[in-house]
């Protein structure tokens, strides 16, 4: 076969030759884009890719993430029929063991969530677990989580597969060929220079593993990568293993912290340390050299024994074995495990593939999801969690790395709802933050910012687990508090824009789709929205004055929604965008008696006639100069107040002693999930994402149809007219002691109609609550479903209007 020589321009060039790269070549190739190219610096699999012991599970606690090992498990096994390379697939099955009660429960969420992917996973138990394998003394083992058509493959052989597939449909691939630098031209496009020459193109993606962040800094940013050392070994043959054809499932075992199967005849053990876990290259800040091909490193075997001492417990027979090859190489992680797939935050077509801990198991996914996104402006499944921009320009460095570890370290352990995970924390915190931690506030973290998730008065921790807990009733006194009384919550880790200039309002109404309010203090509630009319964001917009609009973002689109409104200014206009987050300090005042608290620290009137609900204001509360915003996501009179972050604890303070008379109380963020349900309010990233438009949402009451074209206006009215497939429903389920997750099938006489994507319990009105997208017969109102719950089927009942103040009278109360 003839080398393809650099072509002097294409459309989209991948840098990076591993499993991740070669997938996306391929599958934008199937999509049709064939003019693209990779480059890689050495062999292709010749970074993480080429010594991966291949596994690839299908049982994986994230919904989407299943999604996208769900495409691998069924497309590995055939690229050998479509591309007539030999790609080695082991269709062995696999068991993840369980050892505690919880793990047995989230086993059943796991399964349930099959059902809607299309994977089987059985729960058995430990007499199956034994039939399956009987080498194993699984003392302690609960139950098994046994997913029969996952199983191993060889990395190089599915890569090389992909890289043959690709090529025969016109994609062009050059090795030996490294990246040295990229830069922008005037026109947008992007010149790559390479150790052949220079090329230009319209995309570049960054597929570069282990050198992600080598290659973010050609082009002036970061990548929130850790490169972490990762062990297998490999033993002599196992005479057991001669005598039988039938090759045992993959074992994965929190007991060793290791995943252990049978490699030919041999036995293959690879071990996730849970403390003292290893970067690569710390000689170098942990950056691999240019000139590293098929590297692998020495292993610490002090640190791996006792992990292999307890994988001899389960597996006496190979306690005599002596071991034939160990393989030690790096692994990128992320700070939450998941890979980075999707657009670099700031960089107009300039796309990352990368970050990927499991990557052979993820790779083909990540390579068709990411390739929908880039072909037609959407992926079909719902891309928040792998989008790059979820961590913001805070995270490459110390706070990436502390975290990487303990993802690492994880690697085998529940992460429990409500569990708080130590590393990295107080990356982002307010002047409150010590204030708030006197006053009992128990905090979680989002996109870096700590924010209380709840005030327990005698110091109690929480137990965290997928059941209602010991800091249930807590919770329920928060809510009564601000549903009867006052309540106070420091909410500062609202993403918040300024966006200045004479042709802001123009900008704005055509990169959303409500209309901005013509009037000074108006408060519009917008959606952004793809061309193809998927919601990409939602953001409360308040028209301080003219040319002036305060845009407010939940935290984690604080980078997504920026590079919303800075891409959406076209040339020839005057528009300004300023990210604000780290200026501005909010707190949320809100309960029936928040007006009269407000009313004595400020001159400005709260009544009705000056100040009417969704209008905000420039105010002095406290003699501090306050933007307040009569709106709130709890369903009650009250008032955000956004305030200089230096400002914060003086306004806090001022606050806290005037509620006094009037019994106010700090509150959390479990206590707005919970009022947010009652209110049925939707949530950007759960209800509102790429994979639906605002007619299944139920959102067309946001959509200024009268509005000129606005970006996917079209799209939406023609899905509004074809009809849709699915559609929101608000659900009232019966059931006493846990609530929707998200991401659990829903069913109507047995059949499978839908899917759930938040909830909450509703502690005023004493209803478990949530949302889901069911097919549009099942979402009338009154419908009879079921849905499965940690693998239990419970009543549910579509409800209409919100279970609390369905007229939304007490946030118009006036006084
Ligand atoms: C011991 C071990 C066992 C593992 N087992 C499993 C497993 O069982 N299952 C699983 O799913 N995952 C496993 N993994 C993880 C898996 O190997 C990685 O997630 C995956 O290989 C990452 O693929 P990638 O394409 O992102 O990176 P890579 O394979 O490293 O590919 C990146 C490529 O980019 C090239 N490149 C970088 N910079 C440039 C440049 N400037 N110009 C041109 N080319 C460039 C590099 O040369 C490299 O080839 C394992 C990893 C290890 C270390």
């Amino acid at each position: 076969m003839n080398k393809p020589s650099l072509p002097s321009q294409t459309k989209v060039v991948i840098i990076g030759g591993g499993v991740m790269g070669v997938s996306l070549l391929y599958h934008l190739a199937l999509e049709g884009w064939t003019d693209i190219l990779l480059l890689e610096k050495g062999e292709l699999t010749s970074g993480s890719t080429w010594h991966a012991a291949g596994q690839c599970p299908s049982f994986i606690a994230d919904y989407n993430m299943a999604k996208i090992h769900d495409h691998g498990i069924h497309l590995y096994p055939k690229l050998e029929e479509l591309t007539g390379q030999y790609v080695s697939w082991h269709g062995c099955g696999g068991i993840r063991f369980a050892l505690k009660q919880s793990e047995v429960e989230w086993f059943h969420r796991v399964a349930s969530m099959g059902k809607l992917i299309g994977y089987e996973c059985e729960i058995i138990d430990p007499e199956k677990i034994r039939q399956l394998n009987p080498h194993a003394n699984i003392d302690g083992v609960l139950a098994g989580a046994w997913t029969p058509h996952d199983g191993h493959v060889d990395p190089a052989g599915i890569t090389q597969a992909m890289a043959k597939g690709a090529r025969m449909l016109g994609a062009k691939i050059i090795t030996h060929n490294r990246v040295i630098d990229i830069n922008r031209k005037k026109s947008g496009d992007w010149e790559l220079v390479t150790e052949q020459g220079n090329i230009q193109c319209e995309m570049v993606v960054n597929a570069a593993g282990c050198y992600a962040r080598q290659v973010s800094q050609m082009v002036g940013t970061d990548s929130p990568i850790t490169n972490m050392k990762h062990t297998y070994m490999v033993t002599e043959s196992v005479p057991e293993f001669m005598q039988r054809d039938e090759e045992m499932p993959v074992i994965r075992d929190p007991y060793p912290s290791a995943y252990y199967r049978q490699e030919q005849k041999s036995a293959l053990i690879g071990i996730y340390e849970t403390a003292n876990s290893e970067e690569c290259w710390t000689h170098r800040n942990g950056w691999p050299e240019w000139e590293s091909e098929n590297e692998l490193f020495n292993p610490d075997f002090d640190n791996l024994l006792p992990y292999i001492e307890r994988v001899m417990q389960r597996i006496p027979m190979w306690e005599e074995l002596s071991i034939k090859r160990v393989v030690c190489g790096a692994i990128p992680h992320t700070p939450d495990g998941n890979p980075c797939l999707g657009p670099a935050a700031g960089l107009e077509n300039f796309w990352h593939c990368n970050g990927a801990s499991i990557g052979i198991a993820a790779g083909a996914g990540s390579g068709k999801y990411l390739a929908q996104w880039m072909i037609y402006g959407d992926s079909e499944i719902n891309m928040a969690g792998v989008d790059p921009r979820r961590f913001g320009q805070f995270a490459p460095g110390t706070y990436t790395k502390a975290k990487s570890h303990q993802d690492y370290e994880h690697m085998y352990a529940l992460h429990l709802p409500g569990e708080e995970r130590p590393a990295a924390r107080k990356a982002r915190i307010t002047p409150l933050y010590d204030r708030l931690l006197e006053q009992g506030a128990k905090y979680t973290e989002a996109n870096g910012w700590e924010r209380p998730k709840l005030f327990s008065p005698g110091g109690r921790e929480e137990q965290a687990g997928f059941r209602h807990n010991n800091v249930f009733e807590i919770v329920a006194r928060e809510c009564a508090a601000v549903r009867e009384r006052v309540g106070l919550l420091d909410l500062s880790s609202f993403a918040k824009y300024e966006v200045t200039g004479k042709d802001a309002e123009a900008m704005l109404n055509r990169v959303s789709a409500n209309k901005m309010s013509m009037r000074t203090g108006g408060i519009t509630l917008t959606h952004y929205l793809s061309p193809a009319g998927r919601i990409s964001g939602e953001s409360t917009i308040t028209r301080l004055k003219d040319n002036y609009y305060y845009v407010l973002s939940g935290a984690a689109a604080e980078d997504r929604d920026l590079d919303t409104l800075k891409q959406g200014i076209l040339d020839s206009e005057q528009v300004q965008v300023k990210n604000v987050s780290d200026d501005y300090g909010v707190l949320v005042l809100a309960g029936p008696r928040s007006r009269d608290v407000l009313q004595k620290l400020t001159n400005a009137d709260l009544g009705n006639k000056r100040f009417r609900w969704l209008t905000g204001k420039e105010i002095t509360v406290a003699d501090v100069a306050v933007r307040a915003l009569r709106v709130n996501y709890v369903g009650e009179l009250g008032w955000e107040l956004h305030c200089p972050m230096d400002d914060m604890l003086h306004l806090y303070d001022a606050l806290w002693a005037t509620g006094q008379p009037f019994d106010i109380a700090n509150f959390g963020t479990y206590a707005v999930n919970s009022m947010r349900m009652e209110k049925a309010y939707k949530g950007w990233s759960t209800e509102l994402s790429n994979e639906i438009t605002m007619v299944e949402a139920d959102l067309m009451r946001f959509f200024a149809n009268s509005k000129d074209d606005f970006i996917g206006k079209e799209a939406t009215l023609d899905v509004s007219e074809a009809g849709v497939s699915t559609q929101i429903a608000y659900l009232e389920v019966e059931s006493t002691d846990s609530d929707i997750a998200g991401g659990e099938p829903v069913f109507a006489d047995g059949l499978l109609v839908g899917v759930t994507t938040s909830g909450g319990y509703g502690h005023t009105t004493r209803k478990s609550l949530g949302f889901a997208y069911v097919e549009p017969e099942y979402a009338r109102i009154g419908t009879q479903l079921s849905v499965e719950l940690l693998g239990q089927a419970h009543k549910a009942v579509v409800i209409g209007d919100p279970v609390w103040d369905p007229e939304a009278i007490r946030s118009r109360a006036d006084g």
